[in-house]
């Protein structure tokens, strides 16, 4: 029996954190969302859909710094407490640890809200008139 689904040629989505941790294009489904570490490419090298239409703006930023912040503080005052380590232990435990920790989940982040903005054909609001619908 002959495949007749016309979308055969649309790959399936793999789960979000799957495509954010690998940094998928949401077309394709390639490996080429990041140029570095946490900058975007301006575009898929393999399909051409152009990310510079996308807008993820600074949100994954400034809400990754109160969770992780949250989260190294807590790891910080529990060890001193508990331990009483030298206030070097400290400096070189959570420092590579945050920096770690924001950059990792800040490439994850951008490439999350990035692909949800495809998803979900998001765009810029619009004002619409009474009585007129779309
Ligand atoms: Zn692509």
């Amino acid at each position: 029996m002959p495949d007749d689904h016309p979308s055969a040629e649309a790959p399936a989505n793999p789960p979000l954190l799957i495509a954010s941790a690998r940094g998928l294009c949401p077309q394709c489904n390639q490996p080429t969302l990041f140029a570095t570490t946490v900058r975007f490419s301006g575009a898929c090298r393999a399909c051409g859909l152009s990310f510079a239409q996308f807008n993820v703006g600074d949100g994954p930023a400034a809400f990754l710094i109160l969770i992780v912040g949250a989260i190294v503080t807590a790891m910080a005052v529990v060890m001193e407490v508990k331990l009483h380590p030298p206030f070097w232990v400290h400096m070189l435990l959570w420092i590579p640890l945050t920096i770690v920790a924001v950059i990792g989940s800040l490439r994850v982040a951008k490439a999350a809200l990035l692909i949800l903005e495809y998803r979900n054909k998001a765009r810029e609001g619009t004002l619409a008139r009474p009585g007129v619908t779309s």
